[in-house]
């Protein structure tokens, strides 16, 4: 047999996933289609169904969606509901139920135009982090889940099903981490566009799985011959904030064609919803309720688990600079890049740039400037460049 390049795999995973899905809805089977990382993905394999991440990341359906959304929302909602109302995203057709939460405004209220005509379940999640009732909460939106299930599959969700499951699923997230902590070397063996390009849609899928071995194998034989990927002394930037997608990796290529390396991804396309697993020793479903509503989002408050990251994120890969990317009209990501730019600045010391933009390639020549001002910047400082110091 012929052997399959993980690189080229990846790059288009979406053809392998469409075959499977449709192979997989046609033997009888049950697809849950989801949006967000706070989705727990263990609960639907529990349920004997396949959890789907629906499409939002090309810009080629916004201008369906905005006949009938704002124009002034973020591309990632615009997007979605693009692929949603235009009927493109063989995924969602699929689907025999939506399971979304209430993460920001614009998807809760674009989730509301959606369940007109998609079976759709909306989990409450309550969004203060420190709240033991929002936990408390949360952990009954999860059980309920469970029953929604259980009627719509007509299945039974066993506490063993559910262990069954946080095994699989801790399995796939530490190989997904592995792959994503291959970006600390130094120098790199790894881009920031292969890294992207990893995190794929569907859940316990295990051609996936063989593929990311391959992808890992591949990359610490790069290690062994010295194959490095970037220039010796090209700056190394750890990107934070909005998720990218397959179709919105822009700004990790802009900074990569500017001469830098993308070490590590924080936000939800990254290494945020890998980095811990389910504990498997408490009782199931409280178990896989606190692995996710410790997620932090910015639609948390306060939502200071993103600074403990950013801090083991910048020990572990040692940047030399944070780089934010906000979506156009995304609020809490924007809102929050105060306190993201000060931890860096003043905790992490550490220059940081927020750059705000959408998914259209207009801005990209005046982003590059940007970008390619701040990687002198950083060139320039090295010489006194301090170690990163949490404090
Ligand atoms: S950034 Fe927030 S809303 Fe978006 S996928 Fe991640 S957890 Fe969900
Ligand atoms: S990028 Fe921001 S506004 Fe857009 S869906 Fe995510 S959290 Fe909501």
């Amino acid at each position: 047999m012929r052997k399959v390049d993980p690189f080229d795999y990846f790059a288009s995973s979406i053809e392998h996933e469409f075959e499977f899905v449709e192979k997989y809805k046609a033997e009888g089977g049950k697809i849950a289609g989801i949006y967000c990382e706070y989705t727990p993905r263990e609960i639907f394999l529990a349920a004997g169904s396949i959890p789907i991440c629906l499409c939002g990341t090309s810009s080629e359906t916004i201008p369906e969606a905005e006949k009938i959304l704002p124009s002034n929302l973020c591309p990632l909602i615009k997007s979605s509901f693009g692929y949603f109302s235009s009927k493109s995203c063989p995924f969602m057709e699929m689907a025999d139920i939506i399971v979304a939460e209430t993460t920001c405004d614009g998807k809760k209220k674009m989730y509301e135009i959606m369940s007109g005509s998609k079976r759709l379940e909306v989990l409450e999640l309550t969004q203060k982090s420190d709240s033991k009732s929002a936990l408390t909460h949360w952990k009954s939106e999860l059980a309920r889940l469970v029953k929604v299930l259980e009627k719509e599959f007509k299945v039974k969700i066993t506490d063993e099903k559910l262990s069954a499951a946080i095994r699989h699923m801790n399995c796939e997230r530490t190989l997904l981490k592995e792959a994503f902590m291959l970006g600390s070397a130094n120098p790199s063996f790894v881009t920031g566009m292969e890294l992207a390009l990893i995190r794929f849609r569907i859940a316990g899928f295990p051609m996936h799985l063989a593929m990311l071995e391959l992808f890992i194998s591949e990359i610490k034989q790069r290690a062994k011959t010295r194959k490095f990927v970037a220039e010796p002394d090209a700056p190394r930037i750890v990107l934070t904030g909005c998720p990218t997608g397959q179709g919105s990796e822009k700004l990790i290529q802009i900074i990569e064609e500017c001469g830098a390396i993308v070490v590590c991804q924080e936000a939800c396309s990254g290494i945020k919803p890998v980095f811990t697993n389910v504990d498997e020793t408490k009782k199931p479903i409280d178990a896989i309720a606190e692995k996710y509503f410790q997620l932090t989002c910015s639609c948390m408050t306060p939502n200071k688990g993103r600074l403990d990251l950013l801090g083991e994120i910048a020990r572990e890969f040692k940047p030399d600079g944070v780089v934010d990317l906000v979506w156009q009209a995304c609020h809490t990501y924007n809102v929050e890049s105060y306190s993201t730019g000060e931890f860096v600045r003043r905790k992490l010391r550490m220059p940081y740039i927020k750059i705000e933009t959408d998914y259209s390639q207009s801005d990209k020549e005046q982003i590059k400037v940007r970008i390619s001002a701040f990687l002198e910047m950083l060139k320039n400082g090295r010489a006194g460049h301090k170690s990163p110091r949490i404090t």
